[in-house]
């Protein structure tokens, strides 16, 4: 199913400036919170009542008054999704879930990482609450509807052996993929962390076979850093594009 009157915030936040982000769909007000790993009440105070630092970078309304130019005015939470369960992906999700009593939606194969975050999170110093355990499952190629919403999940193995891609297909602009740490600006998710199932041949097979086919003019959300296109890393990423030494054996 396309999208259209797609609301997309970026939210950066965290010591490991994790990118959040929430997707409304700006002609019925149902949101989606990718990712809401931290600083929970800086999302909940915006999402509910524009309040607050807000998010980083909006393509839509900042005050209940622009929303109601749409004929909103408020929005609905109807689900959060992971890219995958790193700690500072998913250590606040407890949080959301208690503000927004919906279902937490997660690859299966990350459900040994998610009851590891409040023990991850400490060893860097953070204090998070007991692990949420995700409700839902993630599959490679469902088509996820959530309320209005609809999205493509890619299961792009590598960074952890549960991280999915998230795709919005659109009509009205270019499609928005959501990656996590799969792929990032010019780099890749790192493939030694503890736990996590990392591994470079996973990862780079992943991206070469489920996200070099997508629209070249696709939007990348990274996890961490700067947004790019599918086109840009295609082409030009060091690690997995077509001309890395690496990908020499796809070509
Ligand atoms: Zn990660
Ligand atoms: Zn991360």
């Amino acid at each position: 199913m396309e999208s259209s009157n797609l609301w997309i915030e970026s939210f950066v936040v965290g010591a490991l400036a994790m990118r959040c982000s929430v997707i409304t769909d700006l002609s019925t007000g149902d949101t989606v919170i990718i990712d809401g790993g931290a600083e929970a009440s800086r999302l909940i105070s915006w999402i509910n009542e524009f309040s607050g630092q807000g998010p980083d970078w909006s393509n839509g309304p900042s005050s209940f008054e622009q929303l109601g130019e749409y004929g909103l005015n408020s929005r609905t939470v109807v689900a959060l999704v992971n890219t995958h369960a790193h700690f500072d992906h998913s250590g606040e999700i407890p949080i959301l879930l208690e503000e927004y009593k919906v279902s937490w939606y997660l690859h299966k194969d990350d459900f040994y990482l998610q009851t590891l975050a409040q023990a991850s999170g400490r060893r860097w110093g953070f204090e998070l609450p007991e692990p949420a355990i995700a409700d839902e499952l993630l599959h490679d190629g469902m088509e996820l509807n959530l309320g209005s919403l609809w999205f493509k999940i890619l299961h792009t193995p590598g960074h952890t052996l549960g991280g999915c891609c998230i795709l919005v297909d659109v009509d009205d602009g270019p499609d928005q993929l959501f990656a996590g740490d799969t792929l990032f600006a010019g780099s890749v998710g790192r493939t030694d962390l503890p736990n996590s199932g990392g591994d470079f041949n996973l990862l780079s097979n992943s991206i070469v076979t489920k996200l070099w086919p997508l629209d070249p003019a696709t939007i990348v959300h990274p996890g961490h850093g700067p947004t790019t296109t599918i086109g840009v890393e295609k082409a030009t990423n060091p690690y997995v594009g077509i001309n890395s030494p690496a990908l020499g054996k796809y070509h």
